[in-house]
């Protein structure tokens, strides 16, 4: 079973510290693929941090995607 969200530019399954991108319509894109002419982005970070903070977007197992020696990639433009 493979369920897990892939690109609708590139067409690849996204990797845990893939750069991606939330547009309003709640699609995942890379953030290399986005182009920003097109719709206006909610969120961005790695797809780990995407798949955590929004877990509707689940089907798919978090902990598939956790990095097993646990290191924190920094997120420059975090708004909190
Ligand atoms: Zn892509």
């Amino acid at each position: 079973m493979n369920n897990r969200l892939r690109c609708p530019i590139c067409k690849m399954h996204y990797k845990a510290t893939d750069r991606v991108v939330l547009d309003i319509l709640n699609t995942v894109i890379h953030q290399r693929c986005y182009n920003s002419s097109s719709l206006e982005i909610l969120d961005k970070g790695t797809y780990k941090y995407i798949l955590d903070k929004y877990s509707f977007l689940n089907g798919v197992s978090v902990a598939e995607v956790q990095s097993p020696v646990g290191n924190v990639i920094p997120f420059p433009n975090r708004n909190n």
